[in-house]
């Protein structure tokens, strides 16, 4: 099942990449395994998906022990007091919003002698219950960004409203890749953009026509999880 569903995935982001002119290769598909037993996202790895997204830092870390030949995307809001939890274990943290955060990336990365990879998460939409920059203090982030050392900024992430019509949120991936365009422009030291993840289950072709280069994936993948995470 969990074998067929990447194969189906896989296929239509291809597809979606052909549509707008996309190099596939240019796409990387995270498959989030938050809420799913270590058993089934180790048949997923199995299959080809390498990078999983998990939202919480002690599920990322259990799973970390558990399951063989993965690399581990934390993709969830990050409270400062568990980064020295994750520091070494990530490729790749998408939800960074702060100074206060970012600061302590590069504290405990340093202590480790690592660098870290991250992404700003951006709150595009501007619901208020959504974490995230302001579009507007982006810039500032990035700029912040470019003077760090143990921690490596490589582009952006948003979560936009669930939809029904996933055209519907193609206004808010434009608007992250506007701000990518942004930022770029500034041409900072350290820092890169080119990675927009952007694009879940009901959104990931629409949002590679918007220059996604990582979708995140949970239940197209595993099925629907039975209580929220
Ligand atoms: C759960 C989650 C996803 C995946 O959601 P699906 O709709 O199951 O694909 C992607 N990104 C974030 C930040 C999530 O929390």
């Amino acid at each position: 099942m969990i074998a067929k569903n990447i194969e189906s995935v896989n296929q239509r982001i291809a597809d979606a990449a052909a549509r707008s002119g996309r190099r596939v290769s240019d796409i990387t598909l995270i498959g989030v395994s938050k809420t799913v037993d270590a058993a089934r996202v180790q048949s997923a790895v199995d299959a080809g998906v390498i990078n999983l997204g998990e939202n919480r830092v002690q599920e990322l870390t259990a799973k970390y022990d558990e399951v063989k030949g993965a690399s581990w995307h934390l993709i969830g809001h990050l409270q400062t007091n568990k980064v020295k939890y994750i520091i070494g274990k990530t490729e790749l943290i998408h939800s960074v919003d702060s100074i206060r955060l970012m600061d302590e990336i590069e504290r405990c990365s340093a202590a480790k002698n690592v660098v870290t990879d991250f992404l700003l998460q951006i709150n595009v939409s501007g619901e208020e219950s959504k974490f995230g920059v302001a579009p507007s203090d982006a810039v500032r982030l990035a700029e912040y960004a470019a003077n760090l050392k143990h921690c490596r900024l490589l582009g952006l992430m948003t979560v936009p409203p669930p939809v029904v019509n996933p055209s519907a949120n193609k206004k808010f991936f434009d608007k992250l890749f506007e701000i990518s365009v942004d930022i770029r422009a500034k041409n900072y030291d350290n820092i890169s953009m080119g990675i927009l993840s952007m694009g879940m289950s009901g959104d990931f072709e629409a949002a590679i026509e918007c220059g996604s280069t990582m979708v995140r994936v949970g239940s197209a993948i595993f099925g629907k999880r039975d209580y929220i995470n």
